[in-house]
């Protein structure tokens, strides 16, 4: 195998190990640690271990967490009221709502009711059209994480050719406004590209978040490439992304594996964002 591993779970040990330096200077100063409230509505296994992690991580950088479970039942308001409450809530810097929401509330109407001075998941349309207008706000955790490892890997956006594979709002979107704000010539592909793998095949970067095991093999990266693989998805093999790793690592110069690249990034800016929206609000 000629590429080399980016090794998520290091570069996010060391983005907590600098947030816990943080919060331990804004405890000082302001005499509390930054607050997370996180809300999850419903029983579905993978939100909570999801959020469990992330209870876990702010436990261990100093954040304090606290948690709402809501019955699969509650509707849409009692959801709207306590986002609201959260909203006016003094001690709370942070607010997320673990997606999905069950069918019977919009999940649009729920993010846009986040108070986006404490969205530390992004997602507000307040938040995203900061990032399209190219102005401060809080980024989606998940595209950051992406841009961490980037900086990290000491890649040269500028002017790079970069592919994105993924239009959504929690990712594809956000990712390629953030490679664009660092000057890289950003291509987005989707469900209705038409030549995705001659596409992906020009890029020096190449980012897939798409949702379709191994959807992209050795022939949709170029030589030398850095493949950041977003995708999580679950096979009689395990884990997989998005990329066919072992054709992929063949061509690549770095690339990350699945689990272990992307995936402890998102936890590790979701930190990073809990203090951000704490030392802009006070
Ligand atoms: P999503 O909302 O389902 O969006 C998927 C995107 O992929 C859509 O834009 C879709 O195109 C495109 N797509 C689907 N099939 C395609 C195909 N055959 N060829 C080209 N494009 C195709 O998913 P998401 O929320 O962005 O998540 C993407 C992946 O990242 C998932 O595996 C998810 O589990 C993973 N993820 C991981 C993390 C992490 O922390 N590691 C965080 C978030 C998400 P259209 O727009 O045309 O439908």
């Amino acid at each position: 195998m000629a590429a080399r591993i980016i090794d998520g779970k290091a570069v996010a040990a060391t983005v907590r190990r600098r947030v816990a330096t943080e919060v331990e200077v804004f405890a000082e100063e302001r005499g509390r640690p930054p607050a997370l409230a996180t809300v999850i509505v419903g029983d579905d296994p993978a939100s909570e271990v999801y959020v469990g992690h992330k209870h876990r991580a702010c436990e261990e950088v100093g954040i304090r967490s606290v948690h709402h479970g809501l019955g699969a039942a509650t509707g849409e308001d009692e959801l709207l009221g306590l986002v609201g409450e959260l909203g006016r809530d003094e001690g709370v810097d942070g607010i997320l709502v673990q997606l999905p929401v069950p069918e019977h509330i919009d999940p649009d109407r729920i993010v846009a009711a986040i108070d986006p001075a404490k969205d530390v998941d992004g997602l507000t349309p307040v938040n995203a059209g900061l990032l399209a207008h190219g102005m401060p706000g809080l980024v989606p955790c998940t595209p950051a994480g992406v841009m961490e490892l980037l900086r990290h890997e000491g890649v040269d956006l500028e002017g790079a050719e970069a592919v994105v594979v993924g239009r959504s709002k929690l990712v594809g979107v956000p990712v390629s406004r953030l490679l664009l704000a660092a000057n890289a010539t950003v291509t987005v592909c989707h469900s209705r590209t038409r030549d995705l793998s001659g596409t992906c095949a020009r890029a020096d970067v190449l980012v897939a978040a798409v949702g379709v095991p191994r959807l992209l093999d050795g022939d949709a990266v170029k030589d030398g490439a850095v493949v950041i693989d977003v995708g999580v998805n679950r096979t009689d093999d395990g884990l997989v992304g998005d990329v066919d790793f072992e054709p992929a690592a063949q061509r690549a110069a770095a690339i990350t594996p699945v689990p272990g690249g992307v995936g402890p990034m998102t936890v590790a800016m979701l930190l990073v964002n809990t203090v951000a929206a704490a030392r802009a609000r006070v």
